[in-house]
């Protein structure tokens, strides 16, 4: 039912309410609350403890501090009851020291901490005592998302109307084989009402877990019937010769590992079919993605069709075009035929020429950026994709490549990552991929040491460990977060990074690279680092991805406290590329004690650790890149919840045996059609 129909819901509010996609009624009651306050668990302010808490006071002594740095305005005030006082603190809302009656009592909610030696209640929400007790079950209150234009009363009140009309609400999931004890008649009804008028935490706590259980089905189940599509599809099968492999294997510079021959055959394997691959590659930094892809591809050259290797940066694609027409060139009498390759970024000259030779075959294998995904680039016959970095780009970018294949055909793909997928995620997300792992580094390579750093202590403890590892004729990265500076942000930009190091080493070549350069600048700069002509490189996040220098031995990260987790191990992972032992600094501007990311940082190298570590801090959306799954936007489901997602997983795949039921669901199908769009990767 539209928004508009809904009893006490003007053209304004409705407007509004549209504003935040909240178009219907579902929509309205599947807007869940972020959190619930709960004032039945006050504390008295001399028994606090640091951490969240609810004081239940008067606030007095209210001033507002501007301070002249950053900026910033401090309001401060006293909170009292009975058993004592502390101090209270809001940043940049100064309208808090209007905003209380000094004679009457609230709720505080906030964090309990100790910052610069004193105890303080930081930025907490208020609530009057009054409105919460005229209201039997407000003591236990649903806090929604700031939806800027709606006014939380307005929101409350809305729902508040729809209270009767909960119990109508219709059961969603099948109840078939394997469904999970959570999935009863009126389950979900039940659990929409309880998530928004909840009288305890228990009942807020069951309407969580049905909830998310519903979610993580229909994630699941989306996964599975990606797969089955795909599976429906053709593609032109790439005859696997293993004689042939194997003699390119045997004149490679060096010994595959392990794990590398395990996802090279797997691989070939799968694109001996026809129907096609859909794979991910998924490996560590630095473990040798390139060369597993490269041999698919030299099999797709001698079957006579077509690569395509997509790269999300320029740079990168640079790389690649190098070191894989080096690797071609030097297997020259094992290889049936050269693979002839071609470059194609934006700042290729002579495109038009060059599309020509792509279009009538006389090119095998392209490498390049989103310049291959224009409509003007056609193919003689493309039957092998590989994207580089696949989380960089969005399903719809993706998709266009795909659809370069000739007709009615399928391309075989092969998505590669240096971010490591925790299990849960592949089972959800990801359930409709296949995935090769390589979990062994080259031999030789040596762990990072990596040290968080206080800025103040550069001069004694960093700058001589750079003089040291420049006068053994090794190279150094040094990232910034900015380009230039601005005013709200207070990290140090790379131009006068770069201004600074050029100064403080006068002996060497200090470079500069940002994202804002032309691309042959910034290619140039790059190749001048690659031959050691710049020792120094200054740079933005712009190297993050897949940039390869092994005589670059030394990171240096400032304003690291800026940073993910994924991003971090990311740029850590542009050094200890070659055989010599390899550093990396976390510089950061703040006293206290560093974040949890950072000390995960020093603690490991292990991409994988990092990655569950990552994804119990921040979820999903913001590893995978808000290209991806920004609208994925799970409300509920928390992925690092194995066992909820096991028993959805198992619900689903019994469904997924029979996926011409899902007609007699009609509401699930249609949701399940918008994840089936985000989580395909064909
Ligand atoms: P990533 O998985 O991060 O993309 P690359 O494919 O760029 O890693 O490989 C990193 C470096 O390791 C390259 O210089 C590559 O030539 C080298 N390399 C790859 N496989 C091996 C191996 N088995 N033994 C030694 N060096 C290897
Ligand atoms: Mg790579």
């Amino acid at each position: 039912m539209p928004i508009e129909e809904v009893k006490g819901v003007g053209p304004k509010t409705a407007a509004a309410l549209r504003k935040v996609n909240l178009c219907t009624v579902g929509d309205l009651i599947y807007c869940l609350p972020r959190l619930y306050e709960n004032y039945q668990t006050t504390t008295t302010i001399e028994d606090l403890h640091p951490g969240k808490v609810v004081v239940r006071g008067k606030i007095s002594d209210l001033h507002v501090i501007r301070t002249s740095r950053k900026r910033l305005t401090i309001t401060q005030g006293v909170i009292r009851d009975e058993t004592g006082a502390i101090r209270t603190l809001w940043f940049n809302q100064p309208y808090r020291a209007k905003q209380f009656d000094e004679n009457r009592e609230y709720y505080f909610t906030g964090k309990y901490e100790l910052k610069g030696g004193r105890y303080q209640l930081t930025s907490p929400s208020a609530t009057l005592v009054q409105d919460v007790e005229t209201d039997a079950t407000a003591s236990f209150q649903p806090i929604y998302s700031a939806k800027s234009a709606i006014k939380p009363q307005t929101f409350h009140k809305l729902l508040e109307g729809l209270k009767p009309k909960f119990s109508e609400i219709p059961d969603l999931l099948p109840f078939t084989d394997g469904c999970s004890d959570f999935v009863t008649p009126g389950a979900r009804a039940e659990a929409l009402f309880n998530s928004h008028f909840p009288e305890q935490p228990e009942d807020a706590e069951r309407a969580r877990k049905y909830l998310a259980y519903e979610e993580l089905f229909e994630l699941i189940l989306a996964a599975k019937l990606n797969k089955q599509e795909n599976q429906r599809l053709r593609s032109i099968p790439l005859q696997f010769d293993a004689n042939f492999t194997k003699s390119i294997v045997r004149n490679l510079p060096f010994h595959l590992t392990g794990a590398q021959r395990r996802a090279t055959w797997e691989i070939l394997q799968d694109m001996g079919r026809s129907t096609p691959m859909n794979r991910l590659l998924q490996g560590d930094v630095g473990s040798g993605k390139t060369i597993v892809a490269a041999l698919a591809a030299t099999e797709a050259t001698k079957n006579g069709h077509q690569t395509a290797l997509l790269a999300p940066t320029a740079i990168l694609a640079t790389q690649h075009f190098e070191s894989l027409g080096k690797l071609f060139s030097g297997l020259r009498t094992h290889l049936v035929k050269i693979p002839r390759i071609a470059l194609l970024t934006g700042a290729t000259r002579g495109k038009w020429q060059l599309k020509k030779a792509i279009q009538s075959g006389e090119i095998d294998f392209v490498v390049g950026t989103h310049a291959l995904l224009t409509d003007d680039t056609n193919f003689h016959s493309l039957a092998f994709c590989i994207i580089d970095e696949q989380h960089r780009f969005g399903v719809g970018q993706r998709h266009k490549l795909l659809l370069k294949s000739p007709d009615n055909t399928a391309p075989h793909l092969l998505s590669m990552t240096a971010t490591p997928i925790p299990r849960s995620l592949q089972l959800t997300l990801f359930g409709d991929l296949d995935v090769s792992l390589l979990n062994e580094l080259p031999p030789g390579r040596q762990p990072i040491e990596t040290k968080i750093l206080s800025e103040t202590n550069q001069h004694d403890d960093l700058y001589p460990k750079m003089r040291e590892l420049l006068a053994k004729g090794q190279q150094i990265y040094w990232i910034c977060q900015v380009i230039e500076e601005k005013n709200s942000n207070t990290a140090t930009p790379v131009k006068k990074q770069a201004k600074k190091l050029t100064e403080l080493f006068p002996n060497y070549q200090v470079g500069l690279l940002h994202g804002k350069m032309k691309p042959d600048e910034k290619d140039a700069i790059m190749a001048d680092f690659a031959n050691n002509k710049i020792q120094i490189l200054v740079s933005t996040t712009v190297v993050e991805v897949g940039v390869n220098v092994p005589n670059a031995n030394m990171i240096v990260i400032q304003d690291a406290e800026n940073y993910g987790l994924a991003q971090l191990h990311q740029l850590r992972g542009r050094v200890g590329r070659g055989d010599q032992p390899a550093s990396c600094f976390l510089l950061t501007t703040g006293e206290g004690k560093p974040s949890r990311r950072l000390r995960e940082m020093e603690k490991s190298t292990d991409g994988f650790h990092l990655a569950e570590v990552d994804l119990k801090i921040r979820g999903p959306g913001e590893i995978y890149g808000s290209q991806q799954h920004g609208e994925l936007n799970l409300q509920v489901a928390n992925l690092t919840d194995t066992e909820l997602i096991s028993q959805a997983s198992n619900h689903a795949g019994e469904f997924a045996t029979h996926p011409e039921e899902l007609q007699n669901y009609p509401e699930l199908a249609q949701r399940i059609r918008k994840y089936q769009q985000l989580t395909t990767l064909n």
